[in-house]
């Protein structure tokens, strides 16, 4: 497991609030938390503006369950560069004397997942993944884009309630020639800020990496963040201090229209780009920059929430 960061005062204040006042709720997992009624209505209400905010485009809306296929998993490279990331599903399929070993294994606290075998699905890692199989052959002259959503999983247990071990992602996903994807990126930038000013957040934009693992990893995360391939939207939700990523813009070149056989109108391999919105941790934003009661957010949020 890799170490939670400590959590500074004012992180631990702002979580521990959002607990007193009920808007999450603690499971007994860090960064696995149930969330009050009204703190789902937010959730909706950013999930409502960045669907207007993409809206015009006429995006393909295509939704997933939580859970993705393990085989496209595999295909795509994900456990080449997030192995620590990933949540696998794995389920008892064993005799009766496996089923006695499984509860004297749980009796004696022992780790009872060993006996358990691969299904075939793994939890979703990110909205976007099951998009691209789907794209597979010659994409039509303009390319294709697609508005996804999905509950996201990932093994990063954490004390810092920005970072969540489930949560939900939306995303627009584009595919065309790489002039055209780029061009697509590049457009999302003033509008991400645009959404941003809307909801009143302070926000800025950074070159990021991806948490590549291990050595190659750290040569990966150094080449994405040198080429400008992932761009991230920063708010505060911990303090000005330390911002968090509530939206990124990435560019993954002809990454996966290689893996997965999609071709651009004029036969090239199709580039291929992501626009991604953490939703909670929007919600997580609106609640630092407007306070924890949200009769007194500003009115035009306030009417849109219905609050
Ligand atoms: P990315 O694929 O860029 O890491 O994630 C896409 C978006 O999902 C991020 O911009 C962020 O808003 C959200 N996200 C990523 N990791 C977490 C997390 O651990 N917790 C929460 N709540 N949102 C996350
Ligand atoms: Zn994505």
């Amino acid at each position: 497991m890799r170490p939670t960061p400590s959590a500074d005062a004012a992180t631990v204040t702002f979580r521990e609030e959002l607990f007193r006042r009920g808007l999450l709720v603690e499971t007994g997992v860090p960064g696995v938390y149930g969330r009050s009624g009204e703190f789902d209505d937010t959730v909706a209400l950013v999930e409502r503006l960045v669907m207007a905010a993409g809206a015009a485009d006429r995006p393909e809306v295509l939704r997933f369950p939580p859970v993705t296929s393990r085989a496209l998993i595999e295909r795509s490279g994900y456990l080449g560069s997030f192995p620590h990331l990933a949540g696998v599903v794995r389920c008892f399929d064993g005799s009766e004397r496996d089923h006695r070993a499984l509860l004297r294994a749980v009796e004696s606290r022992e780790d009872w997942g060993v006996g358990l075998a691969a299904t075939a699905v793994v939890l979703a890692p990110a909205a976007c993944y099951p998009v691209y199989p789907l794209l597979a052959g010659t994409l039509p002259p303009d390319g294709r884009l697609v508005d996804v959503m999905s509950c996201c999983f990932r093994h990063e247990p954490s004390d810092d309630v920005a970072r969540l071990q489930s949560f939900r992602m939306y995303e627009y996903v584009r595919a065309a020639d790489a002039q055209t994807v780029l061009a697509w990126r590049e457009s999302w930038l003033a509008r991400l800020v645009h959404l941003a000013h809307g909801m009143g957040l302070d926000v800025r934009i950074e070159a990021a990496s991806d948490p590549f693992f291990g050595r190659t990893g750290a040569l990966l995360a150094d080449s994405q963040r040198g080429q400008g391939l992932k761009l991230e939207v920063l708010a505060a939700i911990n303090g000005e201090h330390a911002p968090t990523a509530i939206m990124s813009a990435n560019y993954h070149q002809d990454h996966f229209g290689e893996l997965f056989g999609i071709r651009a109108h004029d036969g090239s391999v199709a580039h291929t780009s992501c626009v991604a919105f953490g939703l909670e941790r929007i919600a997580l934003a609106l609640y630092r920059r407007h306070g924890l009661d949200r009769a007194r957010w500003p009115q035009h949020l306030r009417q849109a929430a219905g609050a």
